[in-house]
């Protein structure tokens, strides 16, 4: 479905970002797994990958900073002339309540979890309208949607984050470019495990199918909205999320 084209996944060292680059090259795309410090993390990825007959190759930068991104990004499309699919995955947590918040807590996250993707995505914006074609796929939140008490700082990057799907949406939609988000509700991940338990049953309770997802279901919804499949959308955000958010 996905033969010849290639794609960055932010973030795919682990988690959902892992399960997101393992699909994506089972359907034919050869996979950027970006990662950030965790090169074995980053290399088991590509094992996956590579052993499920995909191909790949792993690339480190951390979203956050401008000019690292660029030239990560720059030698991609040198090495292999396009880049057709982006995935907004890296993130970050620095929970907290709002009162007692630092500044440096809050900006940490508005810079891996928003700005991270305004990077990338004014990079691939320009190569793809050359292309005139491209899927752009950021990784939000349901508590970018309906908010969490002591996430202000990530439920801002995440809301943040949708509105700059939406914008960018309608800039590159004359190109063939879609722009889409995801919004994971509460999945199985390095990112929830340190949660507290009291945290994890009383997040359960508030999802109507009773469990917690899989970073495959998210992957799922990624590779559909990347695919031909979904050419007629954009500028949405589909939660992959038991209901949490409707
Ligand atoms: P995770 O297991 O903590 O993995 C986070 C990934 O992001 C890692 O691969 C990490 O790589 C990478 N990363 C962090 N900072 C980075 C940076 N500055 N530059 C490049 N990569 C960076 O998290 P996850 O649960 O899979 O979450 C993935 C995405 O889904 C995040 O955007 C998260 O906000 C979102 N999400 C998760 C859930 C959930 O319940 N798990 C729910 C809603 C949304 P290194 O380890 O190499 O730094």
């Amino acid at each position: 479905m996905l033969q010849d084209k290639i794609a960055l996944v932010t973030g795919a060292s682990k988690g959902i970002g892992r399960a997101i680059a393992v699909a994506l090259a089972k359907e034919g795309a050869y996979v950027v797994v970006n990662y950030n410090g965790s090169k074995e993390h980053a290399l088991n990825t590509c094992k996956l990958i590579e052993e499920a007959g995909g191909a790949c190759e792993s690339m480190c930068f951390n979203v956050a900073e401008e000019e690292a991104t660029m030239e990560a990004m720059k030698t991609i499309v040198e090495k292999y002339g396009s880049l057709d699919i982006l995935v907004n995955n890296a993130g970050i947590t620095r929970d907290g309540l709002l009162m007692r918040m630092s500044d440096d807590d809050f900006e940490a996250v508005l810079d891996v979890n928003l700005k991270g993707a305004f990077h990338t995505i004014r990079f691939a914006s320009k190569q793809m309208l050359k292309q005139r074609n491209g899927r752009i796929i950021n990784i939000s939140s349901v508590s970018g949607i309906i908010g969490n008490a002591g996430q202000a700082n990530y439920s801002a990057s995440k809301a943040g984050l949708i509105g700059l799907t939406k914008a960018t949406a309608r800039e590159l939609a004359s190109r063939r470019i879609t722009v889409n988000a995801v919004a994971p509700g509460f999945i199985e991940t390095d990112m929830t495990d340190r949660l507290p338990d009291a945290v994890k049953e009383n997040a359960c309770k508030q999802i109507p199918l009773g469990k917690m997802g899989r970073p495959e279901d998210i992957a799922e919804a990624v590779v559909f909205l990347a695919s031909d499949k979904a050419a007629y959308i954009t500028g949405q955000v589909l939660c992959v999320d038991g209901g949490m958010a409707m």
